[in-house]
């Protein structure tokens, strides 16, 4: 069993990366951040403020939320519903943020995440793995790019899924998140200690995938 954590803001192209490399190196691949959108999906549609710990946190026992992996896709499921298109909308980035700062959300979602490296050979991402959720994995990436790099990825994949956004609208997001997720008391985004820096700005996408295989043959025993 192996695990790899991949942490790093917004859009520096973790989960684009993490799936291509979990395809090429037969892994399975989590996406952490899924579980933070589904709860701030649970809390919209529960009607509760996506800043209000104290509303929220007494209730999260009603959101059930499971993964499952089908042909290498993650399925993230909210009481036994799929909601993984629902979750990528853009105004849940921000709802994910807002509920990922409180204490009870981040224990609630902890279990689930060790139960999936232990059970799974893993490349998890997401803002905590490193440090928090999978400290003793085989390898720890910390995965940048400039924030104005990351704000066109983001955009793009917002117009490719037909969304409406601003590119202003779009790097403001990203720059208030990567502070929400930097300076949040609770398991703020840090490069966990000995894990591998890795800037991907200016890189095209299979340069990206290329520079973390690179990485993964490097350190790990396959
Ligand atoms: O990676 P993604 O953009 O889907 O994550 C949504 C939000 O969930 C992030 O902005 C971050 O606040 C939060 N998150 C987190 N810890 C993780 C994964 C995501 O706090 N492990």
């Amino acid at each position: 069993m192996i695990s790899i954590a991949i942490d790093g803001p917004s859009g520096a192209g973790k989960s684009t990366i993490a799936r291509a490399v979990a395809k090429e190196l037969g892994l399975t691949y989590v996406d952490t951040g899924a579980l933070y959108r589904a709860i701030g999906l649970f809390a919209k549609r529960s009607g509760i403020c996506d800043t209000d710990e104290k509303a929220l946190g007494p209730r999260l026992k009603e959101a059930e939320i499971s993964i499952s992996h089908k042909g290498g896709a993650q399925r993230v499921f909210l009481c036994g519903e799929d909601v993984s298109e629902e979750i990528r909308r853009p105004e849940m980035s921000m709802a994910a943020s807002n509920v990922s700062a409180m204490p009870p959300v981040r224990a609630f979602l902890l279990e689930l995440q060790r139960e999936m490296a232990r059970r799974h050979s893993v490349i998890m991402d997401g803002r905590d793995i490193g440090t928090v959720v999978i400290p003793g994995a085989d390898l720890k990436i910390f995965l940048t790019a400039s924030p104005e790099d990351r704000a066109k990825r983001r955009y793009k994949e917002f117009i490719a899924r037909g969304e409406k956004v601003e590119p202003e609208a779009v790097l403001r997001d990203i720059i208030k998140r990567d502070h929400n997720d930097s300076t949040r008391a609770e398991s703020p985004l840090r490069r966990a200690p000995g894990a591998v820096l890795l800037d991907t700005t200016g890189n095209t996408l299979d340069e990206s995938v290329e520079l973390v295989l690179k990485t993964i043959k490097e350190y790990v025993e396959l």
